[in-house]
């Protein structure tokens, strides 16, 4: 049965540690997953990137090559554990029905509901009315990845790197502000001679906190979001905090950085010049002396083919027999890779209550079926 072979992959896939930060066992995992796409009868491609990076593009031998190239993507390399599992992070653990082990959810999910589609589809017969390749990369985590994500062509392609809360068609941008609060260095024996950069900082993060909530209510896209939020707003944190030199010196910089969520309604290199303008009004009012330096990194993005979305949209509504929303990311996505060469949507078992890059992940095995039902009907689908 289905499940069994879920849990039979995801505990092989997961018992492998392949800690994106060190390329652990990489070549080692490749060569299991492509052992198994062999096995279910299916074509194996290796792609070794100039990183020496290893990547597997694995097709169904049966497909017709001038149908619609879908891509589906996942990922094989995994965070880190870091500390405090109930648990070996990467001896898999079923209970409940769930899979517990690091990348049992972000993103080996993926690449067993890929696996075990193609191979359902080549078992029973089926006649596939796509292309589709199961892209299943590796340096995703440490954005090793993002040159090969980048030479990938197709003509739809599917993230199996989400959450199943809806069908996800784009994701939030993000921009970076760096800012220098100056103040006067001195011995803090003599407070009176200097001018205490951390209490300066402090008056800025202050009214970052009191922008940030205000920017969360007014700035908001016309698309929902998976979870908490209704409509995905634009979000700001002050995330980094750095200063004082010496427990005896009154500090004379502090700095700060400041992380912005764009929607895809917005630049995020605008987004990062609004946020330089408001504190510079800012610190000029209260006469803080600041320097800054602010980039948009990624912009929001959006799949604006409405006939694309829409199919995706009705197969999982013919899964799932309810109503099915659209929602944006409220990270980032690989969609981002490739947004601009063709539509892309999204859709996984990652769920948000799932730890994925926190401690004890695990996944919802029905979740991955819920998946390989979603990956299956759209190779059964024309577009
Ligand atoms: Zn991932």
């Amino acid at each position: 049965m289905c499940e069994k072979l879920v849990v039979e992959l995801l505990k092989e896939f997961v018992s492998i540690d392949t800690t994106s930060t060190e390329r652990k066992n990489f070549d080692k995992m490749v060569e299991v997953i492509s052992q198994r796409a062999r096995e279910f009868g299916l074509v194996v491609k290796k792609i070794v990137d100039k990183k020496k990076i290893p990547h597997l593009i694995i097709s169904l031998p049966n497909a017709p090559k001038n149908a619609k190239k879908i891509i589906f993507l996942t990922h094989y390399d995994v965070v880190p554990p870091g500390e405090g599992w109930s648990f070996d992070p990467f001896t898999p653990i079923v209970k409940e029905g769930k899979v517990y082990g690091r990348g049992a959810s972000d993103d080996k999910s993926g690449i067993v509901a890929g696996l075990i589609a193609f191979k359902e589809v080549l078992d029973n017969g089926l006649v596939p009315k796509v292309y589709p390749e199961l892209i299943v990369a590796g340096g995703e985590e440490t954005g090793e990845s993002v040159d090969f994500f980048k030479e990938i062509m197709g003509d739809i392609a599917v993230v199996l790197d989400v959450g199943p809360e809806g069908l996800s068609i784009g994701a939030s941008g993000v921009a970076r502000i760096r800012v220098r609060v100056k103040g006067r260095q001195a011995h803090s024996a003599y407070p009176f001679k200097g001018k205490n950069a951390i209490y300066e900082a402090s008056k800025l993060i202050n009214f970052l906190r009191k922008y940030a909530e205000e920017l969360e209510k007014t700035r908001v896209s016309q698309y929902a979001a998976p979870e908490h939020y209704e409509k995905l707003p634009a979000r700001l944190s002050v995330t980094m905090i750095k200063g004082g030199v010496a427990p005896n010196i009154i500090p004379g910089e502090c700095e700060l950085i400041i992380d912005r969520r764009t929607i895809p309604e917005e630049d995020a290199e605008e987004a990062a010049r609004e946020i330089q303008r408001v504190i510079l009004d800012f610190a000029h009012k209260e006469g803080v002396d600041v320097e800054l330096d602010a980039r948009g990194l990624i912009n929001g993005w959006v799949t604006k083919d409405e006939k694309i979305v829409m199919k995706f949209k009705k197969i999982l509504e013919d899964i799932l027999g309810k109503e099915v929303r659209l929602v944006v990311e409220l990270g980032g996505t690989d969609g981002v890779h490739l947004i601009d060469r063709m539509p892309v949507g999204q859709f996984g078992a990652l769920r948000s209550e799932n730890n994925i890059h926190g401690i004890d992940e695990f996944v919802y095995i029905k979740d991955v079926i819920l998946v390989k039902d979603f990956v299956k009907r759209v190779i059964l689908t024309e577009f």
